[in-house]
Parts: C-alpha cells; structure tokens; sequence
C-alpha cells in the first residue's frame, strides 16, 4: 500500500467509497463525479501506477482485473446495450489518480470515444 495513494486508501477503508464488487484482488466502486448514468472504477486492490505497470508487473492481476470489470458490466445490466471500459494513462489522457484504474461507463448512449476533430 502507498499511503499516499487515494485508491489505496479505498482499499484499505480509510477513505469511504461505494463498493459495487470485491474480490480477494480487486475492488469497484462508483466514481464520485459521474460522467455517465454508470460509471464504476475497477481496481486491483495492489497498488500499480498505470495500465503498463500493471500489465507488465502482474499478468495474473491483468486478467483478474478485467474479469472483474465484465463482473460488473453484467451486474449493471451493461451486456445488452454495451458500455465503454478504458484507462486514462499519463499526460495526454488525463490521468489523475496514479492507482491503476478501469472506468467502466454505460447506461445511456455515451456518444463518440472522442470529440470529432
Ligand atoms: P483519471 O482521470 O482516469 O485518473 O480518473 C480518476 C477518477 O477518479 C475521476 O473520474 C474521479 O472522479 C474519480 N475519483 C476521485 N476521487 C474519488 C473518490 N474518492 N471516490 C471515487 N472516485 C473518485
């Protein structure tokens, strides 16, 4: 754990969110600003910067997180209309929390992946 990860200290309950899903890996819990009419962040709950990390560093974590981010997709009743699964990575995309990060967004038609250029 890194204290001074926001994300981590989700995981370890020092900071309240709404848990959606847990398992002995991961956790989901809803984004505290919304950008869609669901929008849950999946989480491993060890502590990883960025996609790359994770991927490079924990393979095994790799899939547990996205099995967990479909977990809830199903859950969330996302299956049939579809959602947007992605991961803010650096600069470019924004990132803001360096705790790797799934956003999973649906629920209602969520526009184009990016603005048209
Ligand atoms: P990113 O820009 O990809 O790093 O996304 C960070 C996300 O974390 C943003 O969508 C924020 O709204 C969300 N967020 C920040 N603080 C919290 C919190 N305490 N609980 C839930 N979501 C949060």
């Amino acid at each position: 754990m890194d204290n001074n990860c926001l994300f981590c200290r989700i995981v370890a309950g020092e900071i309240p969110a709404t848990v959606v899903h847990e398992t002995a890996t991961t956790l989901a819990f809803r984004d505290i600003d919304p950008k869609a009419a669901v929008h849950v962040l999946v989480i491993p709950k060890e502590h990883h910067p960025d996609v790359v990390a994770l991927a490079t560093n924990d393979p095994a974590g790799s899939a547990d997180l996205l099995a967990a981010a479909a977990a809830v997709a199903e859950a969330e009743g996302l299956r049939t209309d579809g959602f947007r699964l992605l991961f803010n990575t650096g600069a470019y995309a924004g990132q803001e929390v360096f705790h790797v990060h799934a956003h999973l967004l649906g629920g209602e038609p969520l526009g184009p992946m990016l603005a048209i250029r």
